[in-house]
Order: C-alpha cells, then sequence, then structure tokens
C-alpha cells in the first residue's frame, strides 16, 4: 500500500511518499511560493533517480498537487508507474477543535468541521482545507484521504487543565479554551517510549518535550494526554524561537498604550519577534545562540537560561499533575540535536532522581537512553516522525 502524506501551507505544501509494506519513504518533497511564482523541490528515496530542484509555475495548490504527482510517476525523477498506484493521501490538518479526537475519513461533513474551526487557525485550517480540495481535484474522489489533528490527542486533557478561568460563557458559546497543539508529536514519542520501556503505555506517566522553532510540553498519562502547554493557539506555553509563550496580558496593553500599537502588530510582535530572539536580538535558531553564548554574548545566554528554566519549570508541573513521572523525552529540532539543552534542563531535575550520562547524551540522530543506570526516571531522545504518524493512521482508516 503507498500512501501520500501532505502537509499544506498557505503558500507552501510538504509531502511525502510512504510505502507502508516497509514503512518507508519512496519520496519527499516541497513546493514553496505557490500563488506567487513557485518552486518545487523533489527528492527521490528509492532507485538511481535524480533530485529535481526548480522554479516552476504553481499558481494554485492543485497545480501544486499536480506538479507533485507529475515529479512521483515522472520516467525521469518517478518512484512509481501512475497515479493509480497511490492508495490514499493523509493529510496534516492543524486544528480539530472539539470535533476531532481522532484521525477520520475525510468526506463533507468532516470538511465542514474543518472549516468550522478555521477561526481558531486562521492561518492553518484554510490553507489545509485547500490541500485537501487540490487532492480531490488532482486525483479524483476515489482516492480516499483521511485528516489527522494536531490538536486530537489533546481531546483526553480534563476541563480542570483546559478551562481557562474567564466567564465560562466564552466556553460554553465560543469554546475557548486550552486545546494544544503537536498532538501528533507527542503522541508518537510517548507511544515509542513506552516500547522502548518495555512496559504497557497505560502504566507509564510520561513527559514529552517536543522543542524545535515551536516549543511544547505534554503530560501523558496511562498513554493519554492529561495536559500541554500550548493554548487556544501555539503561541503560549514555554518561550520559542520567535513566540513569546507565557506573557501578562496587563504587560501587552501597557506597550500597546505606550507605543501605539495595535492588536494585529502587538500580536506580530508576539509571534514573529518574540521568544528567544527577542531577548536574545541575535537569533531564534538555537546553534546560534549556543555559538553567540560561546563568544560571551550574555543576552543569548540569558535567551537560553530562560528557555532551559521554562522547560523545568512546566515539567515540574507535570510531575505534579500527574503526581510521579517515569520517563522525559526530548524531540524535536532542539530536543533531539542539542545535548547542551537536555543537559542544562535535566541540571534542574535532579530532585527527580533525574541523572544523565553525559556519554548517552553526546549522541545523535538516534533513539536512545540518556540516563545513567541508576537515574529514578528514565530520560530519551526520540526523533519525532509524524509524517508516519499521519501515514499509519490513515493507512488503518482505510483498511
Ligand atoms: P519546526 O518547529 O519548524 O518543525 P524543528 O523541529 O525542525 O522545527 O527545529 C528547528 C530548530 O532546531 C532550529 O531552529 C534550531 O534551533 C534547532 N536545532 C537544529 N539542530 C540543532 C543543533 N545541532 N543544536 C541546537 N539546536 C539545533
Amino acid at each position: 500500500m503507498k500512501i501520500l502524506v501532505i502537509n499544506a501551507g498557505s503558500s507552501s505544501l510538504k509531502y511525502q511518499l510512504f510505502d507502508m509494506d516497509t514503512e518507508s519513504v519512496m519520496a519527499k518533497g516541497l513546493c514553496e511560493r505557490i500563488g506567487i511564482d513557485g518552486h518545487l523541490k523533489h527528492t527521490p528515496l528509492v532507485g538511481d533517480k535524480p533530485v529535481f530542484n526548480e522554479d516552476i509555475n504553481l499558481p494554485t495548490h492543485s497545480e501544486a498537487i499536480a506538479a507533485v504527482i507529475d515529479k512521483l510517476t515522472s520516467a525521469e525523477y518517478g518512484v512509481v508507474s501512475s497515479m493509480s498506484e497511490i492508495d490514499a493521501v493523509g493529510h496534516r490538518v492543524v486544528h480539530g477543535g472539539e470535533y476531532f479526537s481522532s484521525s477520520v475519513v475525510i468526506n463533507d461533513e468532516v470538511m465542514k468541521g474543518i472549516a468550522a474551526c478555521n477561526p481558531f487557525a486562521p492561518l492553518h485550517n484554510p490553507a489545509n482545507i485547500t490541500g485537501i480540495e487540490a487532492c480531490t481535484a488532482v486525483m479524483g474522489k476515489n482516492v480516499p484521504q483521511v485528516a489527522v489533528f494536531d490538536t486530537a490527542f489533546h481531546q483526553t486533557i480534563p476541563a480542570k487543565a483546559f478551562t481557562y478561568a474567564i466567564p465560562y460563557e466564552y466556553y460554553e458559546k465560543d469554546k475557548v479554551r486550552r486545546y494544544g497543539f503537536h498532538g501528533t508529536s507527542h503522541r508518537y514519542v510517548a507511544g515509542r517510549a513506552a516500547e522502548m520501556m518495555g512496559k504497557p503505555a497505560e502504566e507509564l506517566k510520561l513527559i514529552s518535550c517536543h522543542m524545535g522553532n515551536g516549543s511544547s510540553i505534554c503530560a501523558v498519562m496511562g498513554g493519554k494526554s492529561v495536559d500541554t502547554s500550548m493554548g487556544f493557539t501555539p503561541l503560549v506555553g514555554l518561550p520559542m524561537g520567535t513566540r513569546c509563550g507565557q506573557m501578562d496580558m496587563g504587560a501587552v496593553q501597557f506597550i500597546m498604550h505606550k507605543y501605539n500599537i495595535d492588536i494585529d502588530e502587538m500580536l506580530n510582535i508576539l509571534n514573529k519577534k518574540s521568544g528567544v530572539l527577542g531577548v536574545s536580538g541575535v537569533s531564534s535558531d538555537f546553534r546560534d545562540l549556543e555559538a553567540a553564548m560561546e563568544k560571551g554574548n550574555e543576552r543569548a545566554g540569558l535567551a537560553l537560561d530562560l528557555f532551559h528554566y521554562w522547560v523545568a519549570k512546566t515539567v515540574g508541573g507535570y510531575v505534579a499533575a500527574m503526581n510521579g513521572v517515569d520517563g522525559i523525552i526530548f524531540t524535536a529540532g532542539v530536543g533531539e540535536n542539542s545535548a547542551e539543552t537536555r543537559k542544562a534542563i535535566c541540571e534542574y531535575l535532579t530532585y527527580l532522581g533525574c541523572e544523565v550520562d553525559d556519554a548517552a547524551n553526546a549522541q545523535r540522530g538516534k533513539e536512545i537512553f540518556i540516563n545513567t543506570p541508576d537515574s529514578r526516571v528514565k530520560l530519551m531522545v526520540i526523533p519525532t516522525n509524524e509524517e508516519l504518524v499521519i501515514a499509519r493512521d490513515t493507512k488503518a482508516l482505510i483498511g
């Protein structure tokens, strides 16, 4: 069975074609600048086919999907002989609101549900819908499509953790609440952690730290998300590459009044100019910050300290939420690659009995325990794989 996984953004579209018999990626690629001019990078991963990396005209997502199918099936760059070999398409959809607590086969009713969540994720959901419609237009209605939601895993979070302490009618009438994101990643790494630990997920208390450009932490008890750091939007929780994380609205109002900034501009500042970029003035990339700190840049050092501190205190909060923890997982760009970040966070957690094995922590790019044999809590690096989860869910649903 071959499954195409699509992650459609407003002007970009990432894809991977999976051979689900071996769970291997046959080809992957990225369409960029859709609706502006257009560029496609297509990388075949089976056979000896060359990479295609050129500007091509992509006025809409439909032309982008058509270009992807064309490359996947072409004699020169292709990995399948015709479109009919693609059995199904799995889509990443950012927001499923309270409508979707698991992945679903897409039909007209599901499309209405996704559209109903557009106001919650105005930049992402409409782009995801465009990606689904483009696939239908190019591949026809007979190829089944599945939606896998970033928010779905967190639908098990109890009311005490998802309710905002504001007048209750905003939840009752408008569904304003904590939703959480990165659910596909947290679900995948928590599942892998249980396998690595050789225990049923039902018996484990895990904390998953997804640390990339965007970062969130998730408390997973008995295989279910019970709390997570992002909220109604992905802006809050930890300070991130460019996002502010937890913030006092009163301070936001003070800045807006003092500098005559309207709400859209303020949110742009909090989303794109804040986080470790805002504090350091150097970069949102943790590699740049670590290099700047080594050269003596104090604000880069402060930005990193602040990030480690927030991760550690959020982990501490989730230990309280679950009344214990068996394993802590590090994943995504920073979590998988920065030994310094992992070490600095774990230094706050020695009270829990977390002890890092420095030699194991220095390894990269693979699933590994980084705790010492005496550590009371298992510490794990687990590379995330959201695309594989989307392909697996799609396969399971179209059965
Ligand atoms: P996204 O949230 O966009 O999916 P990723 O999970 O790919 O992001 O993470 C990207 C981030 O990972 C980069 O901004 C960079 O800060 C960080 N990163 C990647 N490699 C390293 C490294 N070797 N050391 C520290 N940070 C790294």
